[in-house]
């Protein structure tokens, strides 16, 4: 942006001084001159409209209203003591009140004097009150237009006395000094074709908004810069690492591949399996590395697709792994793939965490010697002692709790080419983010469930019910099906979530005796989790009462009835991952929300999404749009960095696109960005990004 001044620290800024500039750094993150005008406002007040008292009503935004103080008061004692400032509008009386400061703020106001409060009116007992609002008088306010920024803050910020409006005078200084140097740093054509308006402009009128088109211009540049340098971030490794990895050449469908076709495939493959598997075999047969993401729904059969791909590696003389995100997870995989090729003579093995010394042994040395086709495990596959002879395929189940740093530790297991890299996944995100998420990744989906399959039949239902629902699972169980209850483990709450599913537990059993129920949840040693999972998924017990533990992956076809306990505690896309475990087979299944009659109005249009529709990416996207990304760009802080300050990669997916194809274009004409047109631009992209990544431990 601009020279030196944006690095000077704002503890000289007039008025901050070092005490201060402290509390902003340490708060909001803010040190630099620079850092200060890049704390944008969140929402804008129409300065001219002014709230009545006597409408305020439920959850209230910030507000101002304007009137006079009538009294003021000073209440309890100590600690305790308060300033209250009883304020009329003329429609009504609300409460100001102050715990700190409360001498200085005595002094400053008077009562009879027109002021303008500005905060946020909480109601108790049918009064209203606001606690430490910002107190102006007319002439006191900015005279911009009638937009008036507000600037996201701490409650420890405000109880310092540094409000919305103290931060707009800082800032203000701070654009004083800064504005006439900021320059541009986009390449003039990008802006004419874009009609951007010019990065001063924006910075300008995001803080100062001249009209309200001209707030809506520099919302956009600014959105547009920040997904801009995400992107040519994205894009960037995404070149190098192509450029650099070389790949095994895997040009064989070999005799494991085939006997495993024509003998050992129980059913026939989907069209949309056949088709992923294709594109992966060319893909894994170019001399490059291949780094593709599997995208399929729950239940649309990416194992099997997964197990196809480490035939061909085992065909072409390289081994395979297969890394999972829990134990149980690992040893159902485990399980379901020695079953598979067993007959084939190939040898599966499984390392976790849990798994003996003695066998630890025996699986490093057949993975030395090269006897060991396919290791299937947990986190303790990328441990640095366990060495391949030759790993020809990773294949990652359910990416997400995966970043791209360890997507590379598991690059390093060779010394001679890197392995080719399948990530598999069920959560289905939108196309603008999975282009952010995934950037360096090709991407296939299986867009086919398997025949014959029935979609869940997915209801909501009170607590009162109860019993109906029991009934209806009493059904179930004389059919001989399997019962799921799941039940919310949240982790500030563990300790009374777990006496209820402890309590659910002990009623299920007596209200099913004659059945056999097992429990799991995520405080059990593995063996003993494993052991109640073995029990359900063997049909030696009937019912499982489970937290999210059994979330991810978990098959047992014959369980066709699901029921989630306190489903509003759930989020979207959890509820459809969990809704997945039933409907595997070709039975009717169902899936019973049981809620608390009371619940809010939105929670309930949440859990409506599930009853409506089985498609996940329905799901996802109604998710995102409720709930916000929040988890999603958290995974990513993981992998490559995202600070995004005023985009959204979900609200403003059209200008993700934007950016992206701009990025794209960039890099096209000048991959290292040294043209001259692109000066500004590798500087601005160097000071945002080269602190946060090491390129050369990721590739
Ligand atoms: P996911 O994509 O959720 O990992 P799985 O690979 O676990 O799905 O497959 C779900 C179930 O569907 C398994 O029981 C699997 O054996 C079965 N399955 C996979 N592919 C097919 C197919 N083409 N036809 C019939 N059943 C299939
Ligand atoms: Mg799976």
């Amino acid at each position: 942006m601009a020279s030196a001044v944006i690095e000077t620290e704002i503890k000289y800024l007039k008025g901050i001084g070092p005490k201060r500039a402290q509390l902003l750094e340490k708060e909001l993150g803010i040190r630099t001159y620079g850092d200060l005008i890049a704390h944008y406002p969140t929402s804008y007040l129409d300065r001219t409209s002014y709230y009545n008292i006597s409408n305020f009503g439920g959850e209230m935004p910030y507000v101002q209203v304007k009137g006079r103080f009538i009294t003021f008061n000073t209440q309890g004692e100590g600690a305790k003591t308060r300033l209250v400032g009883l304020f009329t509008d003329g429609t009504r009386t609300m409460e100001c009140v102050w715990f700190n400061r409360i001498r200085q703020i005595k002094e400053a106001y008077h009562t009879g004097v027109e002021y303008i409060v500005f905060g946020k009116p909480t109601e108790f007992c049918g009064h209203w009150s606001m606690v430490h609002p910002e107190v102006d008088t007319q002439g006191s306010l900015m005279a911009t237009c009638g937009l008036r920024g507000v600037y996201p803050l701490t409650d420890r910020l405000r109880t310092n006395g540094i409000g919305s409006r103290q931060l707009h005078q800082w800032i203000q200084l701070a654009l004083s000094v800064i504005s006439p140097s900021i320059h541009e740093t986009l390449p003039p054509q990008l802006l004419s074709r874009l009609k951007l308006c010019s990065l001063r402009e924006a910075t300008e009128n995001i803080h100062n908004p001249l009209s309200t088109e001209r707030l809506n211009a520099a919302r956009f540049r600014l959105k547009f810069d920040e997904l801009l340098y995400l992107q040519l971030n994205i894009q960037q490794y995404a070149r190098r690492r192509k450029a650099n990895s070389g790949g095994f050449r895997f040009p064989r469908i070999g005799e494991y591949f085939n006997r495993f076709y024509n003998d050992q495939l129980p059913f026939e493959l989907t069209g949309a399996q056949k088709r992923v598997i294709k594109e992966i075999r060319a893909d894994m047969n170019t001399g490059k590395q291949m780094n593709r993401l599997v995208q399929g729904d729950v239940g649309s059969g990416k194992t099997l697709v997964a197990l196809m791909c480490m035939l061909i590696a085992i065909d072409n003389g390289h081994q395979a792994c297969l890394m999972a995100p829990t134990e149980i997870l690992a040893g159902q995989h485990f399980e379901t793939l020695s079953e598979l090729v067993a007959p084939l003579g190939i040898n599966v093995k499984l390392l976790t965490g849990s798994t003996g010394a003695a066998q630890r042994r025996l699986i490093h040395s057949q993975l030395a010697d090269g006897s060991l086709h396919i290791l299937v495990g947990t986190h303790a596959l990328v441990e640095d002692n366990v060495q391949f002879r030759s790993l020809g395929l990773a294949v990652i189940d359910e990416q997400h709790r995966f970043g791209v740093a360890q997507r590379a530790r598991l690059w390093r297991k060779n010394t001679t080419l890197p392995p080719h890299v399948l990530v598999m996944t069920a959560t289905p995100i939108p196309r603008t983010l999975a282009m952010t998420i995934y950037g360096d990744l090709d991407v296939s989906v299986i867009d086919e469930l398997p025949p014959g399959r029935k979609p869940v039949v997915t209801l909501m239902r009170y607590d009162e019910k109860r019993m109906e629902v029991y009934r209806a699972i009493g059904k179930q169980l004389r059919e001989g099906r399997q019962v799921y209850i799941v039940y919310p483990l949240i982790k500030e709450n563990e300790k009374n979530d777990l006496k209820s599913l402890e309590e659910g537990f002990e009623q299920i059993k007596e209200i099913f005796h004659g059945y056999k129920v097992a429990m799991v949840h995520g405080q059990m040693k593995p063996a003993e989790k494993d052991w109640q999972m073995e029990l359900f998924a063997s049909h030696k017990a009937d019912i499982l009462v489970a937290t999210t533990v059994i979330e991810v992956g978990v098959n047992v076809p014959n369980a066709t009835t699901m029921v989630i306990e306190n489903a509003e505690r759930f989020g979207l896309s959890q509820l459809h991952q969990l809704r997945g475990r039933v409907g595997r087979g070709g039975t009717q299944s169902y899936c019973v929300l049981m809620t608390k009659m009371k619940i809010a109005a939105q929670t309930r249009k949440r859990l409506e999404i599930m009853t409506s529709t089985t498609d996940g990416f329905v799901v996802a996207e109604a998710d995102l749009k409720m709930r916000g990304p929040g988890d999603i760009e958290g995974t990513m802080q993981s992998g490559l960095p995202v600070d995004l300050k005023i985009a959204s990669l979900t609200t403003d997916s059209q200008i993700v696109e934007l950016a992206r194809n701009a990025a794209i274009d960039i890099l096209d004409d000048d991959p290292d960005l040294s043209k001259p047109q692109n000066r500004m631009l590798s500087h601005e992209f160097t000071a945002r990004y080269n602190r946060s990544i090491d390129w050369s431990r990721i590739s």
